[in-house]
C-alpha cells in the first residue's frame, strides 16, 4: 500500500502541500503553530483513511490489486480536497477524538 510519504514523492506541487498539511494536523507534543509533524502518526491516520476507503472486505476480492490502486488514487484525492477547506482535521483524528487539530 502506498505511503504518505510516497505520495509526498511522487506528488506535484499541489499534492506535496496537501502531504505537509496533513502532518501538522499531527502536531507533535503540544498543538503550537510551530510544532513539528509527528510523521508516524500521520503516516497510520493515511494508512487508515486508505483503509476506510477499501473497506475490509474488499482485501479478499480477486481484483485486490485494482482496489487497493483505486483506494490509493482516492486517499491522495481525499487530501488535496481537505486542503481546499481552512483548518479541517484529519477524519481518523476525529473518529479517535483526538485535540482540536
Ligand atoms: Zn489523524
Amino acid at each position: 500500500m502506498i505511503t504518505l510519504h510516497e505520495v509526498y514523492e511522487q506528488g506535484t506541487e499541489t499534492v506535496k502541500e496537501a502531504v505537509r498539511s496533513f502532518g501538522t494536523r499531527h502536531p507533535l507534543g503540544p498543538a503550537t503553530a510551530d510544532a513539528e509533524p509527528d510523521w508516524k502518526l500521520a503516516e497510520r491516520h493515511f494508512t487508515s483513511v486508505i483503509e476506510v476507503i477499501m473497506g475490509t472486505a474488499a482485501l479478499a476480492q480477486p481484483d485486490a490489486a485494482g482496489t487497493v490502486r483505486r483506494a490509493e488514487n482516492a486517499a491522495r484525492q481525499l487530501l488535496l480536497t481537505l486542503n481546499t477547506l481552512p483548518n479541517y482535521r484529519c477524519p481518523i483524528c476525529v473518529k479517535q477524538g483526538r485535540g482540536p487539530l
